[in-house]
């Protein structure tokens, strides 16, 4: 029974969609927020339908779902779903001109298009480990795109393997290709009837053999300042400036617990945008904890920084709302630890030593999870994301596809 996995396959797959430009817009109310993420999608419901995958279907949210028919007569088989997005980050160009750069002998890669953005192993720690691999990377102006598209190369690489495998045993596997996570919409439209699976994995994680079960809570915050107006001449003793209040708010809130100055298990809140003028002004913040303590003691924070500016300057008026974002996977994932259990115990198969880290931010997983399908993280390789010096090795984006071949294997042998 074979499980290695065709790395030309892989590579020819990665390259053709970073070709694609599929930056996500926070700022368009559209679902997919762009129509470079149609392109992919429906390029992805093309090939696998080719590759011979059951119920293809693009549903007119943008959501690519397919199915692979189980192999086992074991009718216990957990329905298994893996999710991967194709939308990347906006905050660069996307549609990358990639670069392979074939068994990589550990000198510099300087990136053609912009000689500037070079990749050493002083400075990218990581690129030591992979002499020896084919690393490919973008061309220096743009994004690579191997957040998500990694995951979406694994995903694909082990559907078309156990398609052509069929002497492999497993459950009834459905795949979910998604847009719109990097602007936290990814699995806003997606009906959890449609999916019918009860476990899931998001292929959206780094480093070989890398499990992830915990991610950060979060809250977003608002704070809305309503000063006094009247004409500056006759301002004195009068105007009430919301900027300046803005000002005062943000100097006031504790400056160490800021992403800038934390790292591992401490959270941060992290002011986000500033809009307004002389009369009215708004500032939105985000909060971020791995416990819903710190995440309570972080609101706690912020009151009370308003609550002096209330003392210091009692004719403006300060409204101060919360929202809850999403919550940490390990609340529902820790009382069933199997799901998480067998991707470790898939990548330990893989030839890998898997490990669990908890992730600064959150997944599609996070939504999922929370609407009652436990969805941990499953490396695909990538590396530097959201950078122009984003890169990923082929033999890294195969161990993980050869990951979820063991995993379906394996959800099979415990039903
Ligand atoms: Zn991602």
């Amino acid at each position: 029974m074979s499980h290695s996995i065709d790395c030309e396959d892989l590579l020819e797959r990665f390259c053709r969609y970073v070709r694609l430009d599929t930056r996500s817009d926070p700022h368009s109310a559209a679902c997919p927020s762009t129509p470079g993420q149609w392109e992919l999608l429906r390029l992805l419901e093309s090939e696998l339908k080719e590759i011979g995958a059951a119920d293809v279907r693009l549903t007119a949210e943008g959501y690519v779902l397919a199915t692979i028919p189980a192999t086992s007569k074991n009718a216990g088989t957990p329905r298994m779903a893996w999710f991967a997005h194709v939308d990347t980050a906006s905050e660069l160009p996307g549609g990358a001109k990639p670069v392979v750069h074939r068994k990589y002998d550990g000198r510099p890669i300087v990136l053609p298009d912009d000689p500037a953005q070079q990749l050493t192993v002083e400075t990218t720690p990581h690129l030591r480990e992979k002499i020896g691999h084919d690393i490919i990377t973008a061309s220096g102006t743009t994004l690579l795109g191997a957040d998500d598209k990694a995951g979406v190369t694994a995903v694909m690489g082990a559907v078309r393997h156990l398609l052509r495998h069929p002497e492999i045993p497993h459950g009834i596997i459905r795949v979910c290709f998604n847009p719109d996570e990097e602007i936290a919409r990814g699995m806003t439209h997606l009906k959890l009837d449609d999916l019918a699976a009860d476990v899931g994995y998001t292929l959206d994680g780094e480093d070989p053999g890398e499990i992830n079960f915990e991610t950060f809570s979060a809250d977003a915050a608002t704070l809305e300042i309503a000063g006094v107006s009247i004409h500056p001449g006759w301002a004195k003793g009068v105007m009430v400036n919301a900027l300046r209040l803005a000002g005062s708010f943000l100097s006031a809130l504790p400056a160490e617990i800021s992403p800038e100055r934390t790292a591992g298990r401490d959270g941060f809140i992290h002011p986000v945008e500033v809009a307004g003028n002389a009369d009215r002004c708004t500032v939105r913040m985000i909060l971020r904890d791995f416990e819903l303590g710190g995440l309570a003691a972080k609101r706690a924070a912020v009151e009370q920084v308003v609550a002096g500016l209330r003392i210091v300057e009692p004719r403006a008026v300060f409204g101060l709302t919360f929202s809850e974002q999403y919550r940490n996977i390990r609340y529902w994932l820790e009382k069933d630890m199997l799901p998480v259990e067998l991707a470790l115990e898939a990548a330990r198969r893989a030839g890998l030593t898997p490990f669990s880290s908890a992730i600064r931010g959150g997944t599609d997983g996070s939504n999922l999870t929370a609407r009652g399908l436990p969805c941990p993280n499953i490396f695909c390789g990538m590396r530097e994301v959201h950078s122009r010096c984003e890169w990923v090795s082929l033999q890294d984006m195969r161990k993980s596809a050869e990951t979820l071949v063991h995993l379906a294997e394996l959800w099979q042998k415990r039903a």
